[in-house]
């Protein structure tokens, strides 16, 4: 097998690469004889930071056949990293390893308290509990997520047990993602120093700044949340249809404040269909989110905050190429010239092969 080159403007910089796979990794060092697989705008490949692949509905169990469609769906849209803050079960050894499927992290089953979140998915604990469980998840598989509130009325994690969590995850070298859709859930994740915030509706803005500070991820699912609101719209009057209106009305604008806070903020799509980062990425731009920092966010910056290096010579040899540069035309998102996983063609549009030759 040959190896496989590809050059072009790399982002985040826009400087002129020519990159060459020696196996999983890239490098500038020419080969002879290497295969040309595309020329374009490279990114070293997208990011869905917040997808719980391998599931037809809420509540059923991890179908491990299903589980593999969905990540071949990420893969064609130019995803090679997925972080799954939550799955419907343990995942198979093939989960974040295989040739075809995107690398993955993830925090294994989420963890709730009693009386909340989804019934058949997750595992509950007593708040004393809930250290430990996170610990243990984290242990394993490096994340643990944590369900800091759900519906309105009900008792968000208190903020001391939050800290028990943040202090004996971070003991074990894990980190820890929090579902908040609430201002106190929020307010108290933010508090006790968690790694992410996963949506972060109803987030109080004048938080932003403290999770700069400390390096606190937001993950604000915008397109999932604000595709809600015309469905929401029609239900009659209640607290739950205040609370969603008014969280997902202003969560646009609190992304949006949150890049300009300095806060990472990453690019998830949550829920089926799989394979719609673009959309996300065209939702943060809607938001007023600079292209660069919303492709960023799906992109070198997530993969960063993940710990995986951009386009460089030594990095891991992952890359999506576009015919034009995607923060310019959004639409480019749409159709991949070509992915490049772990220093192989996974995908590429048909026409690559005949323009190049
Ligand atoms: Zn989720």
């Amino acid at each position: 097998m040959s190896v496989l080159r590809i050059r072009g403007r790399a982002l985040p910089t826009g400087d002129w690469l020519d990159l060459y796979a020696d196996g999983d990794r890239w490098t500038t060092d020419p080969v002879r004889g290497a295969e040309l697989v595309a020329e374009g705008w490279l990114l070293p490949g997208l990011v869905d930071a917040h997808t719980h692949p391998g599931v037809e509905r809420p509540g059923q169990p991890l179908d491990d056949e299903l589980l593999r469609t969905d990540l071949h769906r990420h893969v064609e849209r130019g995803v090679t990293m997925v972080r799954a803050p939550g799955l419907a079960g343990d995942p198979p050894d093939w989960f974040g390893r295989d040739p075809d499927v995107p690398r993955a992290v993830h925090a294994g089953l989420w963890i709730a308290q009693h009386g909340q979140f989804i019934d058949g998915w997750g595992r509950r604990a007593d708040l004393a509990d809930l250290p430990r469980a996170a610990a243990a998840q984290a242990a394993s598989s490096g994340w643990a997520k944590l369900i800091a509130d759900w519906e309105p009325g009900d008792p968000p994690l208190p903020e001391a047990v939050l800290r028990d969590v943040v202090a004996r995850v971070h003991a074990v070298g894990g980190r820890v993602a929090v579902h908040s859709q609430q201002a106190a859930g929020g307010a108290a994740a933010v508090a006790a120093g968690v790694d992410s915030v996963e949506h972060g509706m109803c987030l109080d803005p004048e938080l932003l700044p403290e999770m700069a500070a400390r390096g606190t991820a937001l993950t604000p699912t915008l397109a999932l949340i604000t595709e809600s609101l015309a469905r929401v719209r029609q239900r009659p009057d209640g607290p739950r249809r205040r609370w969603y209106l008014a969280g997902a009305t202003g969560h646009a604008a609190l992304a949006a404040a949150a890049v300009e806070a300095g806060v990472v903020v990453l690019a998830g799509t949550d829920s089926r269909p799989h394979g719609r980062i673009a959309d996300e990425v065209r939702a943060l731009v809607g938001a007023g989110i600079r292209p660069h920092d919303a492709l960023g966010a799906a992109s070198w910056a997530a993969r960063a905050y993940l710990g995986l290096p951009g386009l460089v010579p030594g990095a891991p040899a992952d890359a999506v190429v576009y015919d034009a540069d995607p923060r310019v035309d959004l639409a480019q998102l749409d159709r991949p010239r070509a992915v490049v996983l772990r220093g192989a063609l996974v995908s590429a549009a048909q026409s690559t092969r005949a323009k190049l030759a």
